[in-house]
C-alpha cells in the first residue's frame, strides 16, 4: 500500500499528544520539570530556540535521545519549526519506550511571531569551532555548554600554586572572564610549584604574569586584575558579578571572609587547600549545602589555631588539588554531574588515597542558618599577628 506524507502524518498524529504553544508557555513559565527537546538541524537551533532547550536533531534521534533524556518516563517536549518533524519525532520516541512524549503544535516559527522568549546562542568563530572541538563532541557540553563557557566570570582569590593550575585549565577551556585578586609578586620560591609565573617574570606582579600566560594561551579569555589583598573592606566591590569564586588562599581570616561574602551574595565557592603531601577540596554552595561557618562557627583562639606561616609543600600537589577545582567549576558552569557540595574530598599524596567525608548544614549556623547572627563581615586581620 502506497501511502503519502498526508497519511502518514495523520496517523503519526493520532498516536501522539500535542499541546498548543500557549499551554506549552504556561507551563514554562509555571516551572514545570520538563525536558525541552529541541529536534531542528543544528544550524536552526544555533539560530535562536526556546530557553533550556537541548538540540538532538531528528536524523540523530534514536541515537541521542538516551544520553538528552535517560528517564523513559520523564515528561519531555518535542519542537520543531512547525510541528511536523516533532510530530514524527514524537511517536519514534513512544515507540522507544517514551512513556510522556508531547510535541509542540504549532513549533518555533509561531512561538517566535508570538514573542514568547528565545535564546539565540552566541556565533562561534571558525577558530572557536576547532578550538574547543573536543568541548564540541561531548552532548554534556556541546555548543549550548561552550557558550555558557565563554559567558562565564569566575574569580580566582590567589595567583599561587592553586591558582595557577585553575587559571591555566579555566582559560584553555574557554572561560570567558577570569578575575584575579593577588596582591603579591612572582617570588623564586614560587616556581617549585605556580607553574603559570616563569623565572624570567620573578619580582613582577603575580596578576600581570598570570595575564600575559593566559593572553598567549587563549585571546577568548578576558583577565581582568585586582592587585590587592582581600579585606572586608574591598570584598563587595570585588566579588560582586562574579558566577563562581575559586579559593586558594589558605588562611583563617580570608577563609572566614570568603566564605561570610559568598553566602551574602549567594555565589558558590569552590574551595581548595593543600599542606605539606595532603590537600582537600569542596564546594560550599549558600544554602544548598553547608557553609564553612556550619563546620567551624567561630575561628579556634589564636593559640590553638595552626600556624599561619608558610609551610612546606610538595610542588606537584597543588597541581593535583587545582584540577579537582577547576573541574568543579566547570561542573557548575555547565550544571552537569554531582558538584562536591556537602562533600570533602581529601588526597593523601604519600599514600596516594583519596577519601570522602560528608559534610551537613547546621540549621543553628550563624550564618546560613535559621536565625544567622552574622549580618557584616567580621574582623579577623589581627588573627595571624596573635597566634604567629
Ligand atoms: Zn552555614
Amino acid at each position: 500500500m502506497i501511502r503519502s506524507f498526508q497519511d502518514v502524518m495523520a496517523d503519526a498524529r493520532r498516536a501522539i499528544r500535542e499541546v498548543p504553544l500557549d499551554a506549552l508557555k504556561q507551563r514554562l513559565d509555571a516551572g514545570e520539570a520538563l525536558t525541552l527537546v529541541d529536534v531542528r538541524e543544528a544550524e536552526e537551533f544555533r539560530a535562536g530556540h526556546l530557553p533550556h532547550a537541548v538540540n538532538v536533531p531528528r536524523g540523530f534521534l534514536e541515537a541521542r535521545i538516551e544520553q538528552a533524556v535517560p528517564d523513559r518516563d520523564a515528561p519531555v517536549v518535542l519542537y520543531c519549526q512547525g510541528g511536523t518533524r516533532s510530530a514524527l519525532a514524537a511517536r519514534t520516541l513512544a515507540e522507544m519506550g517514551y512513556t510522556r512524549v508531547e510535541s509542540a503544535n504549532p513549533g518555533f516559527a509561531q512561538w517566535k511571531d508570538r514573542q514568547y522568549p528565545v535564546v539565540v546562542p552566541r556565533a562561534m568563530s571558525d577558530a572557536q569551532r576547532a578550538r574547543y572541538a573536543r568541548h564540541l563532541l561531548l552532548p554534556e557540553v556541546g555548543e549550548a555548554g561552550q557558550a555558557k563557557l565563554l559567558d562565564a566570570r569566575v574569580l580566582l582569590l590567589g595567583a599561587g600554586g592553586l591558582g595557577s593550575p585553575v587559571a591555566l585549565y579555566l582559560a584553555a577551556a574557554g572561560v570567558g572572564t577570569l578575575g584575579l585578586v593577588d596582591g603579591d609578586t612572582v617570588d623564586a620560591s614560587n616556581l617549585q610549584r605556580q607553574v603559570i609565573h616563569t623565572t624570567d617574570r620573578v619580582g613582577a606582579r603575580k596578576v600581570d604574569s598570570v595575564e600575559q600566560t593566559l593572553r598567549a594561551l587563549n585571546p577568548d579569555v578576558r583577565v581582568v586584575k585586582h592587585c590587592e589583598r582581600l579585606t572586608r573592606d574591598n570584598v563587595d566591590r570585588l566579588f560582586d558579578g562574579w558566577d563562581v569564586i575559586v579559593d586558594g588562599c589558605d588562611n583563617f581570616p580570608t577563609r572566614y571572609l570568603v566564605n561570610d561574602a559568598a553566602v551574602m551574595k549567594r555565589i558558590p565557592v569552590v574551595h581548595g587547600s593543600v599542606f605539606r603531601f595532603e590537600g582537600q577540596v569542596t564546594v560550599f554552595a549558600p544554602y544548598e549545602g553547608p557553609c564553612y561557618r556550619c563546620l567551624y562557627p567561630q575561628p579556634p583562639p589564636a593559640h590553638l589555631a595552626p600556624s599561619c606561616h608558610e609551610a612546606g609543600v610538595l610542588g606537584v600537589l597543588p597541581g593535583t588539588l587545582g584540577m579537582l577545582q577547576a573541574t568543579e567549576v566547570l561542573k557548575i558552569l555547565l550544571g552537569v554531574g554531582d558538584r562536591l557540595v556537602g562533600r570533602l574530598l581529601t588526597y593523601d599524596a604519600l599514600a596516594m588515597k583519596f577519601r570522602e567525608l560528608r559534610l551537613r548544614r547546621d540549621p543553628a549556623c550563624p550564618l546560613c542558618g535559621e536565625h544567622p547572627t552574622i549580618t557584616d563581615y567580621v574582623d579577623y586581620e589581627g588573627f595571624c599577628a596573635a597566634g604567629g
